[in-house]
Parts: structure tokens; C-alpha cells; sequence
């Protein structure tokens, strides 16, 4: 068997599979549409499972975030403001990074495998055309986007880990709209040059109303990132005209000044993400010698907070699934792709309820995570005053 693969996108989900695969004695090559390796991006937080499957990729310098010296305020109409439970408050032990930090760790580990004979191949604006299946090998149309030449090579495994709107499941398994389901929302998310005035450095705010959210995620070691949400049944539209004057007429009446720091910030951060928000629910993950891994097999989508570590055990354990069966490539990926689906469907599933915790979608909903919201904060404040005047209390004698 023919143990070179081609792997489609140089994000989380690509670089994951590209190491794993490597332990698993393949030749891995990399394509990357974009004519260079993306950096920075928006606020991610990773779960145990992910922070596992990194350390099982051998991410030894993977850059973490925690905003320990931080407050989580809610940010009402009247611009006050209220302590209330944090996106890493949730259960799990969530640690927070932007994305940016995980590519990074992965580069560095991909760097190092593309030295020697076998090492991983890296090649930028490159796209896949036509993807052919034979009986020993994949035959794949590549093209190079800056000149438009194009040229045929096989693999013996084709992995797209492609993103959202994925090339590869729509050459080798069928059009977008048969895997993507909308949930008629939009998301608009990049970093601030600095802080909203009068919050400490590392805290996190939430303004939320119904149908429209804006969260400022406060980070250790960097200025805090800033995620625009709203609902609409008129997707399309929401892709026309000028984006900033669109977030503007969405957002502006939310009263509070935070809220105004982050919408003026917006025109200055020409590399933010302005897309709508999907799931991919597919029966399947691979079809003979193609496979998909990440966001084009399974985006579970920012709701649900475990893309990246879904992204990340994806190619971790697609190495494993190989390593265990080096001879028969269907026996690997049934095996890999029973072991993570209930995993994924689990959190298809838990991502319609947090997606309440980011933006509750009707009046009922809002006022019950309010009062949660309020609940939840006023047991923090406690526990934090209960802690501070502790430790402010004089020692007992003798101690
Ligand atoms: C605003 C936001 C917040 C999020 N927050 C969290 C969070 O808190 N926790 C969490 O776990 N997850 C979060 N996620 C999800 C997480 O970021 C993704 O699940 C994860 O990054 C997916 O990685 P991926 O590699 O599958 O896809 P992508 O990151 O989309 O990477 C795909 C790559 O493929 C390339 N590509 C695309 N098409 C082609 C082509 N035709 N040819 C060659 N290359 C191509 C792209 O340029 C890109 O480099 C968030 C997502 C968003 C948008």
C-alpha cells in the first residue's frame, strides 16, 4: 500500500493529522490554499480530552491563556455592571488560548518533522480540483492558485481537513448543502488593540439581549478578543453591504460603553472572521481512501467550545487507528471513526444548549439565563469576599 497522503488545509485539524500520521510511518503532504501559514486569530478554549490528544501529538510548548487575575462582569442597558460566571467557569477544566497559539504549537512540531527523507511535505496556495478514486490509490487534480497550473499525483489517503465549506467533501461525497445545517446566526470575532476602559486587563464582559450578544474574552499575556453574535433568518443578506455598518445597526443601541470600544475597534482589525454559524452531521466520515477529520466532517461550531479539541483528537487518533491496523486502511478509519463518534455526537447535541449561554434566541430563554446568570455570579461574589476576608482574618494564636 502506498503510505503517501495528501491532506487538504494547514489549520488544527490538518496539522493534527499530519503528526499522526507521521508517527504512523506515512509520508504526509500538506496544501494549503492560502499563500501563507495563518497566525493570531480569535479566543479558543481547550478541554481535557484536547489537552491529552496535544500531549499525545507531542505539543510539548503549547501557549496557555488562563485570565486568572480576571472578573467575568454581565453588562446591562443602564451600563452597570455585575460579576457572573465565566465561559471557563463551565464544567470540564477548560483552559483558554486563541487559536493561533494551538497552530503554533502544531507548526513547531511540523516543522521539525519536515527535515529527512519521508518528512512532512508543506506546499501554500495549492488547492485540490478533481479527486479520482482507483483501486490502489487516489488520483487528485492539484492546483497552484497564484499561477492556475495544474497537474495530477496519487495518494494512497486523501484527508480533508478543509474547514467548514470544505473542497474535499464536496468533490468526494456531495454538495454543501446536503452535510451543512444553519443556524441562522452570525458570528463576528478578532482581537482588541486593548481593553475596555475601566475593566482590569484580563476580565471578561458579556452584553447580552435576546437574539444578540457581545462577549469580550479576557486572556493572560495579550489584549482580550472580541466575538460579535446575532440571529437572522436572511443569511445571505447578512453578506452584503458593508460589514461594519451592518454590525453597527445590530449592535449600537446595547447602551454601554464597552460595547461602543468594541464596535469602533472593529474597522481597525482587517483579519477578523465574519461568517455564519453551521453544523456538518454526516453519516459517514470516509469513503474508500478519502477521509475527513475537523470542521469538514463534523463542525460542531463555536457554540459547543470543543472544535479545537475535537479537531485535535481527530488527528491523534486517526495516527493511533493507523498505527494499529499499518495494513488494512478501511479496518483504520472504521476503527477511528467509531471510536470518536459518539464523542461528536455528544457534542452536536450539547452545543444547542450552550448556545444559550452565548445568545439566548427568544425572551424566555434570556430571562432564565439572566437569572442564572445572576444566581451564579452572586455565589461567586461570595465565594471570592468569603476567600479575601479569610485570608485578611489575623491567624489563630499558636499558628
Ligand atoms: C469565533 C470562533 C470561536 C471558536 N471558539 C472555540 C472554542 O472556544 N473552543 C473550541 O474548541 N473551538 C472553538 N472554535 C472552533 C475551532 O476554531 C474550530 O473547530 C477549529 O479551528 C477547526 O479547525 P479545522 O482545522 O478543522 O478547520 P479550519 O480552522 O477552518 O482550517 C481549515 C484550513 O483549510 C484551508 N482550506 C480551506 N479550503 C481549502 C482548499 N480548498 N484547499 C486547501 N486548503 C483549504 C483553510 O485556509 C484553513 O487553513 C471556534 C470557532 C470560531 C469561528
Amino acid at each position: 500500500m502506498q503510505k503517501r497522503a495528501l491532506i487538504v488545509g494547514l489549520g488544527i485539524a490538518g496539522m493534527s493529522a499530519a503528526i499522526g500520521l507521521r508517527e504512523a510511518g506515512w509520508t504526509p503532504v500538506i496544501i494549503e490554499r492560502a499563500p501563507r501559514r495563518r497566525t493570531g486569530g480569535y479566543f479558543v478554549n481547550l478541554m481535557p480530552e484536547g489537552m491529552d490528544a496535544a500531549a499525545g501529538l507531542g505539543l510539548d510548548d503549547l501557549h496557555t491563556r488562563d485570565p486568572l487575575r480576571g472578573t467575568t462582569w454581565v453588562l446591562n442597558r443602564r451600563g452597570h455592571r455585575r460579576p457572573a460566571l465565566s465561559w471557563l467557569d463551565l464544567p470540564g477544566r477548560p483552559t483558554a488560548m486563541v487559536r493561533g497559539d494551538v497552530e503554533a504549537a502544531l507548526w513547531g512540531k511540523v516543522a521539525a518533522l519536515r527535515q529527512g527523507e519521508g518528512g512532512v511535505e508543506v506546499r501554500l496556495a495549492t488547492v485540490p480540483v478533481e479527486i479520482v478514486e482507483g483501486d490502489d490509490a487516489v488520483e487528485v487534480l492539484l492546483e497552484d492558485a497564484s499561477s492556475g497550473i495544474r497537474h495530477r499525483e496519487s495518494f494512497g489517503l486523501v484527508i480533508g481537513a478543509d474547514g467548514l465549506r470544505s473542497t474535499v467533501r464536496r468533490l468526494a461525497f456531495g454538495p454543501h448543502e446536503r452535510f451543512m445545517t444553519s443556524w441562522n446566526a452570525m458570528i463576528c470575532a478578532f482581537p482588541l488593540p486593548a481593553q475596555a476602559p475601566s475593566f482590569g486587563a484580563q476580565d471578561s464582559l458579556i452584553s447580552a439581549r435576546t437574539g444578540r450578544a457581545v462577549w469580550v474574552f479576557g486572556l493572560a499575556d495579550r489584549a482580550p478578543t472580541a466575538l460579535l453574535t446575532y440571529c437572522t433568518k436572511d443569511i445571505d443578506a447578512q453578506f452584503t453591504g458593508d460589514r461594519t455598518e451592518r454590525l453597527r445597526a445590530v449592535f449600537h443601541d446595547m447602551g454601554h460603553p464597552a460595547v461602543r470600544h468594541v464596535l469602533d475597534a472593529l474597522p481597525q482589525a482587517p483579519d477578523h472572521l465574519f461568517d455564519s454559524v453551521h453544523q456538518v452531521k454526516m453519516d459517514r466520515w470516509s469513503t474508500g481512501r478519502v477521509v475527513l477529520t475537523g470542521d469538514a466532517a463534523w463542525c460542531l461550531n463555536l457554540f459547543s467550545g470543543m472544535g479545537t479539541t475535537a479537531a485535535l483528537r481527530g488527528g491523534a487518533e486517526l495516527g493511533r487507528a493507523l498505527r494499529e491496523h499499518p495494513d488494512d486502511l478501511g479496518a483504520a478509519l472504521a476503527a477511528w471513526e467509531a471510536g470518536l463518534r459518539p464523542f461528536v455526537a455528544t457534542h452536536q447535541r450539547m452545543a444547542r444548549v450552550k448556545h444559550q449561554w452565548f445568545v439566548p434566541t427568544n425572551r424566555v430563554l434570556a430571562g432564565v439565563r439572566a437569572l442564572v446568570m445572576r444566581l451564579a455570579g452572586n455565589a461567586r461574589r461570595s465565594s471570592t469576599e468569603a476567600r479575601l476576608l479569610r485570608a485578611a482574618a489575623p491567624a489563630p494564636d499558636g499558628v
